[in-house]
């Protein structure tokens, strides 16, 4: 990292009193944006999955419209979009570059692995969350830009709103990284849904779409604030769970599976659509690190979990 970036960083906002250097490898993996002075980096509407933080110039944030007079100005070490990036919801300010401003762009795993890895850090984002409380600013929680909503809709799956597999194959090797030079075990879990080229049959394919989508959201909601899931295609979603050793790696799993298991499908095909399962293969972080080798192993203990009965978890191995 650049002596100049480190200087920027250290003893401001998010990075008071942090040791910037130790955090070095994390930063690194953040890319840099510049935006035009009056170009709009956050806008209401979208889902936002970064936090952006000041590094030269000054955003404006507007709670109704940029008519009005601005609500906060950020400046240099400041941040916007920590809100929705933990709530993993949408918002409604509106954030306009007052000048032309350089942005360090930290996507969600990111942040979690700074917030692992440095009280520091921590501690700042908490004082920075209860300042906007405070401000009764929840508004700054942000959503995206004009020229983020491109990049969204091409990162987030449209039926399900969980991320694709185009946004997996950048996160989850970053976060395949990230453990393995913490020397931490992590496992990829693939969860399928049971026979569900007869749900759409005797259901039809909205209804279908409908399963799919509480089932992805039951996913998501029973997941811990680190890991990581996307839609890997048709009924099928791969989920990453950082500092997961197998044997909890199989826990949670197993959890998931109950947890769709006991979902309540009642308000759905007015209260047809009976109990829907999943089954899963768990792999664990080996010799081989790479995505598509984890991924490999995962789908061959998936199958088993298949060819056992289904609603089932297996372990690969
Ligand atoms: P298994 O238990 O072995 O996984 O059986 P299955 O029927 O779930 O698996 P199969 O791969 O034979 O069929 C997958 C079905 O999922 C077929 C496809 O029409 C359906 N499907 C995939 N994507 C969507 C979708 O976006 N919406 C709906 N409604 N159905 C989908
Ligand atoms: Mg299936
Ligand atoms: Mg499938």
């Amino acid at each position: 990292m650049d002596s100049a970036l480190r200087a920027r960083l250290a003893g401001n906002g998010l990075f008071n009193r942090v040791d910037v250097a130790a955090l070095e490898h994390l930063i690194e993996d953040c890319a840099h944006w510049v935006v035009a002075a009056g170009e709009t980096l956050l806008e209401p509407g979208t889902i936002n999955d970064c936090l952006y933080v000041v590094l030269r110039g000054e955003l404006r944030v507007y709670l109704s419209g940029h008519e009005a007079p601005a609500h906060t100005v950020v400046g240099v070490g400041e941040c916007v979009g920590e809100m929705s990036v933990i709530n993993g919801q949408g918002a409604s300010a509106l954030v306009i570059a007052a000048v032309e401003s350089e942005l360090l762009v930290m996507p969600q795993e990111i942040l979690w692995a700074l917030i692992e890895r440095s009280h520091g850090f921590a501690r700042n984002l908490l004082a920075i969350l209860a300042g906007r409380i405070r401000m009764d600013n929840l508004a700054l929680v942000t959503t995206a830009s004009r020229s983020l909503e491109f990049e969204q809709a091409a990162s987030v799956d449209a039926l399900t709103g969980l991320h694709n597999r185009r946004w997996m194959s950048d996160a989850f090797p970053r976060s395949i990284r990230r453990c393995e030079q913490d020397g931490a075990p992590l496992c990829l879990v693939m969860a399928d849904i049971d026979s569900f080229r007869r749900l759409n049959d005797a259901h039809g394919h909205l209804t279908g779409d409908a399963v799919l989508r509480a089932v992805a959201r039951r996913l998501a909601e029973s997941l811990r604030a680190p890991d990581l899931i996307a839609r890997y295609g048709g009924e099928e979603f791969a989920i990453l769970l950082p500092h997961t050793a197998t044997e909890e790696g199989l826990r949670i799993a197993e959890r998931l599976r109950l947890s769709v298991e006991l979902m309540s499908l009642a308000k759905l095909a007015d209260g047809a659509v009976g109990r829907v399962t999943i089954s899963c293969g768990v792999a664990p972080l080996g010799l081989d690190t790479e995505l598509e080798t984890l991924v490999t192993a995962a789908e061959g203990a998936l199958r088993r979990a298949k060819d056992g009965g289904r609603n089932k978890v297996e372990v690969a191995g």
